[in-house]
């Protein structure tokens, strides 16, 4: 998935407590991959997800059609309990995890794991049970090949729902309502939508599973209520007893079983420093974002799923710089209808409102692949027929997604944004679409906002050196680092082994986002960053020097953001980047930002 610069550590940053940390002993501390920021102290409770103990039997010729029977019924009442899951959920208006619900509906009926257990009841004579459990095991194979985080998502999708039908196939399953102590964190192999909405949120101090990363649904959801989790802990279900105590760290990803009294009273002194910080972050988060010496930058957010919306509007955000839409192409089996794109789309704009909604038109293809799609095999696949590319080409495709925002866009502020654009035809290619588009919903008489603003993603060496022409032909550009860096580098941002060539700060990338900003600021349009690299506290030192009118970002980062960015001046920023463009490597750029960084008071580096 995307490469992401570790986030400053927040033990630096709480230097000015007066907390120390004890040495922790090994074998009761744990690390996985922090998925939600905070500080849970509580006792595990163990959250049984799946079963391992089933019956398996050979059957007779006789029996297969008996057994296929109950087999298609567990999938029957499976599909119903799910069905009822949702519309509980619906009533609280919680369109994402409806969505999802309705996904593990519709894998009740998917060929690909219904058929296959037939399949094998047939042929091996095997019991129901059995048959599906080895059908599963061939899925999750094929799946945790894919590199892709937002695609493996699809195998845990359809192992949730296996375990739900292999649950009633036995007579296990216990939908009814469970207890839970206070300070619960929920200790799991893994969490599916399902179970993550029936937690009781009141009382759940945090979140722990074994498998799931930074784009896992229990991942995003535990980021919208605010609850600390950890995922990606590797056997921890066979290392924690019900009741243990435990404290977790969801800012490193830390885990430490059977705390001592002096680990206790450490997190507890930095959960209570951490609240009184945030606290304080979260009342200023809502003002504007002036520099000291009065430039003000808008600090927007990135969204991939509805489901962050009141995570972005209490963190301070100035509307949503980057939507990711292909997340909804992405989790679901079939294409979103151009209706159910349109209600998510309205839903947005009108949450966001008076602020703007960037809609980014999906960047699917390369290694995010639609599995109702043709295949797009490539040799090199970030190169090859993703984003605009994949649009262009699927046309049908493109436009259902072009109405969908264009009738949305009656109901507030919506901009679109092009993806990867990489020569201007291709720009002009879209325009086009858009333009037919609009002509068609004319002549329906269907209203949507006629000047809605259209803007590219910078994130293509070429379009970089292009920008000005570019520039020319749009409202608005947002430069796509995660992606510019990748090919300006031509470092493959999912490849651990060339990660040192992974370089926000290379004088190389600095001197195209120069570049491109002035391009930007010659036709007067509005120019921002979505990337990463506009998550980085130490890179804003040089980011605003550039003279940028926005920074998108991820939304729980914005008050810590805005409260950094108060206390820095621009023209220092134009000096430093001036300073940095001169540099002729990453490390030499690196050192200036420290020593400037050095220079103001509390700086979190
Ligand atoms: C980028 O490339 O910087 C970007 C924001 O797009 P994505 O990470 O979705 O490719
Ligand atoms: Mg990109």
């Amino acid at each position: 998935m995307k490469t992401k610069k570790k986030k400053i550590l927040t033990e630096k940053r709480l230097s000015k407590s007066t907390a120390i940390l004890p040495v922790l002993s090994k074998g009761r501390t744990f690390k996985g991959i922090p998925v939600s920021p905070g500080i849970a102290i509580g006792t595990a409770h163990i959250f049984e997800q799946s079963i391992d103990q089933f019956p398996r039997y050979w059957i007779s010729d006789r029996e297969i059609p008996s057994e296929i029977r109950r087999f298609k019924q567990a999938l029957n009442i499976s599909h119903h309990q799910l069905f009822q899951i949702q519309r509980k959920i619906c009533k609280f208006e919680r369109a994402d995890h409806s969505r999802i619900l309705e996904t593990h509906q519709m894998l009740t009926k998917d060929e690909m794991l219904t058929g296959a257990t037939m399949d094998l009841i047939q042929q091996e004579h095997i019991n129901a049970e059995w048959a599906l459990d080895k059908a599963l095991s061939k899925l999750k194979t094929n799946f945790s090949n894919i590199k892709n985080d937002l695609f493996r998502e699809r195998g845990f999708d359809i192992e949730h729902v296996s375990q739900r039908i292999l649950k009633n196939l036995v007579g296990k399953l216990d939908d009814s309502p469970k207890t839970y102590k206070n300070q619960s964190i929920i200790v799991s192999h893994d969490l599916s939508p399902s179970d993550t909405v029936a937690l009781p949120k009141e009382i759940i101090e945090g979140l722990l599973t074994e498998i799931g990363g930074k784009t896992s649904h229990v991942a995003i959801i535990a980021r919208a209520l605010e609850i600390p989790a950890i995922a990606g802990v590797t056997n921890i279900t066979s290392m924690i007893k019900e009741g243990d105590p435990l404290i977790i760290d969801g800012y490193e990803g830390k885990i430490i079983l059977h705390p001592t009294k002096k680990e206790q009273e450490y997190y507890k002194e930095l959960r209570q420093d951490f609240v009184q910080k945030e606290h304080q972050l979260l009342k200023e988060a809502k003002a504007p974002t002036i520099t000291r010496d009065g430039y003000s930058i808008r600090l927007t957010a990135n969204m991939e799923l509805t489901e962050e919306i009141p995570t972005i509007k209490s963190h301070g955000a100035e509307g949503i710089g980057l939507y990711r839409t292909e997340m909804l192409f992405l989790k679901s089996e079939q294409l979103p209808t151009e209706e159910e794109q349109f209600q998510i789309y309205k839903k947005t704009v009108q949450s966001l409102s008076p602020y703007a909604t960037t809609i980014r038109t999906i960047d699917i293809g390369g290694d995010k692949l639609l599995s109702s799609t043709d295949s797009l095999d490539s040799l090199n696949p970030a190169l090859g027929l993703r984003a605009i590319r994949f649009c262009l080409r699927e046309k049908g495709l493109f436009k259902t997604q072009l109405r969908a925002i264009l009738r949305a866009s009656q109901y507030g502020k919506l901009k679109i944004l092009l993806p990867m654009i990489t020569i201007i035809e291709e720009l002009r290619q879209a325009k086009k679409i858009i333009d037919d588009v609009k002509e068609d919903l004319i002549d329906k008489k269907i209203p949507f906002d006629k000047k809605i603003p259209i803007g590219v993603m910078i994130e293509v060496p070429s379009a970089a050196l292009m920008a000005d022409a570019l520039a020319a032909e749009v409202d608005f550009m947002s430069i796509g680092t995660n992606d510019l860096i990748q090919y300006t580098l031509a470092v493959d941002r999912t490849n651990e082994h060339v990660a040192y060539l992974y370089q926000p700060l290379n004088p190389s990338i600095l001197s195209l986002l120069k570049r491109i900003v002035y391009a930007a600021k010659k036709m007067e349009i509005d120019v921002s960053i979505c990337g990463e690299m506009a998550n980085e506290p130490l890179y804003f030192l040089i980011l605003l020097g550039l003279g940028l009118t926005e920074l998108s970002m991820n939304p729980v980062s914005i008050p810590r953001a805005k409260q950094i960015i108060r206390q820095l001046s621009f023209h220092k920023a134009t000096e430093t980047l001036d300073r940095a463009l001169l540099c002729k490597t990453t490390a030499e750029v690196e050192t200036l930002l420290r020593k400037e960084a050095a220079k103001i008071p509390n700086f979190p580096i």
